[in-house]
């Protein structure tokens, strides 16, 4: 098995220790993988530096024709990326297709087709004697650091809007689950190559530590980072960035509340709330954690996901009868379980899936009834396939248990009563609300209030993260 080094200005670096990567199903090693460390961070960081300003005057239309190059190298490989995501990642294929290489690549042919003068921001017409003009620039070098889950897509959605806006980039993957981002780089490396664009214009780290990650947000070359990960980890970064004064895109844990008003469609809501058992188990973090249901309504929902409880099917994610896959590694079961035990220790009733592999990090999906909102298992972002139900008596009532959580990332309201539903939507802390649906649109801004986080992503919206607003003024009788 070769060992995967730094990628750094298109050069392979080579660090002594080394780090195993293991298939969540098999938990057989599939790949070992450079472990950096703050040294690796740096040569990353002087390689991005170097090629700053290069990569800077190098035309956005050479800089989204790299992103495009990259993506169709990407594309011919899909069906093995398909495979290494279901290795690396344990999501079951469909998932593995669809949101781990199909929305990546679909991201990055968006970035690459956008318009040059989304850099250019209309200025107020001349105003006291004085013209202007208002331009997006670059913030240097970008430190990009993903999480386990979705690791190109979420890395993608990092250097898409970086790259594009003329920044150079160091990206630092989840350590579980770095190799579709290892593609990436490598796709990206051509695609300059092949431009005659800077090579250090896209820089890799590895690592199974914070070192590297921490290295970059405390390195004073570094203008911005763009960090999607734990509420934990984010506020380490909010406050280690404080004296840089760095740019920050900070996407953050939630605990998303889906409320099910009396008059909702049990068949929809049902459907989107299994999603935290059959999307890629839970481990996501907009995935309907916790279900507030109208009083009347209560016991026949519980009913319906008690049945749809016994109907999923854990299993090897190659296998296509499979609805729920197993977590990213045996650290994030047990965290997963200390929950779960947790919440029967406060008092709540838990219905377990039965026919668990006894292989593989599984943690059986999970149904938690007779909770209250206080209680830690409906507080706390449980990463895995927990559901949470509690009844509420009227609209104020759920409102108050959906907001009573650190996190605000996304809820759902299920209502026939389309004004009702959106008069609630109007309520919730959260960015991003979902009537009648868990689906998101990737064009609409994304992102977390309270402790989900700072900035958007979604659409154009990340440029605001990856941007400083330059102005120039000048007397309106010399234009
Ligand atoms: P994590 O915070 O443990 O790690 C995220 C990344 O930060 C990893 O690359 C890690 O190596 C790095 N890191 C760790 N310590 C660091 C430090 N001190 N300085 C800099 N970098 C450091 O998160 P995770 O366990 O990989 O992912 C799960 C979390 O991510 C959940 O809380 C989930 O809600 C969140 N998440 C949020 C979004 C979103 O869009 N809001 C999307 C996906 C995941």
């Amino acid at each position: 098995m070769t060992t995967i080094a730094h990628l750094i200005a298109g050069d392979r670096l080579s660090t002594g220790s080394t780090y195993e990567i293991t298939d969540p199903y098999t938990e057989q090693v599939i790949a070992v993988v450079a472990d950096g460390d703050r040294t690796a961070a740096d040569a990353a960081v002087a390689a991005a530096a170097d090629a700053r300003d290069a990569w800077a005057a190098t035309p956005v239309e050479t800089r989204r024709r790299v992103l495009g190059r990259a993506g169709e190298l990407l594309e011919a490989r899909r069906g093995e990326l398909v495979d290494l995501a279901i290795a690396d990642t344990g999501a079951r294929r469909a998932v593995a297709e669809q949101t781990q290489v199909d929305a990546a690549l679909a991201r990055l042919r968006h970035w690459s087709a956008l318009p040059a003068d989304l850099l250019t921001v209309p200025a107020e017409p001349v105003a006291s004697g004085l013209a202007g003009t208002v331009t997006r620039t670059p913030v240097g070098v970008v430190g990009c650091i993903s999480p386990y889950n979705f690791p190109l897509l979420a890395m993608v959605g990092k250097i898409a809007p970086a790259l594009f806006a003329g920044n150079t980039v160091v990206m630092k993957p989840a350590p579980q689950d770095p190799l579709l981002v290892v593609a990436l780089t490598e796709a990206l490396n051509e695609a300059l190559r092949a431009e005659g664009a800077p090579a250090g214009a896209v820089n890799l780290v590895t690592g199974a530590g914070a070192e590297p990650g921490a290295a970059l947000v405390d390195h004073p070359e570094v203008g911005a980072i763009s960090f999607t990960g734990s509420t934990v980890v984010g506020t380490e970064i909010y406050r280690s960035a404080a004296p840089g004064m760095k740019r920050l895109l900070l996407e953050l844990g939630g605990k998303g509340a889906l409320v099910v008003r009396a008059d909702a469609d049990l068949d929809a809501a049902v459907a989107g709330a299994t999603r935290a058992w059959t999307v890629h188990s839970g481990q996501i973090c907009v995935t309907p954690a916790r279900i507030i249901a109208d009083t009347s309504v209560h016991d026949e929902l519980v009913g319906r996901l008690r049945t749809a409880l016994d109907d999923l099917v854990h299993g090897d994610p190659r296998d296509p009868a499979t609805t729920t896959v197993p977590l990213i590694s045996d650290v994030q079961r047990d965290r997963v379980a200390a929950l779960v035990a947790g919440a029967r220790a406060e008092g709540a009733t838990v219905h377990t899936a039965a026919n668990v592999p006894d292989h593989g990090y599984f943690h059986p999906a999970t149904l938690v009834t007779d909770v209250g909102p206080e209680a830690t298992v409906m507080q706390e972002e449980a990463f895995g396939p927990v559901i949470c139900v509690t009844p509420a008596t009227s609209d104020d009532e759920a409102v108050a248990i959906a907001n009573s959580t650190r996190y605000g990332l996304t809820d759902q309201v299920y209502s026939r009563d389309l004004d009702a539903a959106h008069r609630m939507a109007a309520r919730l802390a959260a960015a991003q609300v979902g009537i009648n649906t868990c689906a998101r649109r990737a064009d609409l801004p994304f992102g977390g209030t309270k402790a989900s986080g700072l900035g958007r992503s979604g659409g154009t919206h990340a440029l605001d993260s990856y941007t400083d607003l330059h102005a120039t003024v000048q007397p309106a009788d010399w234009v």
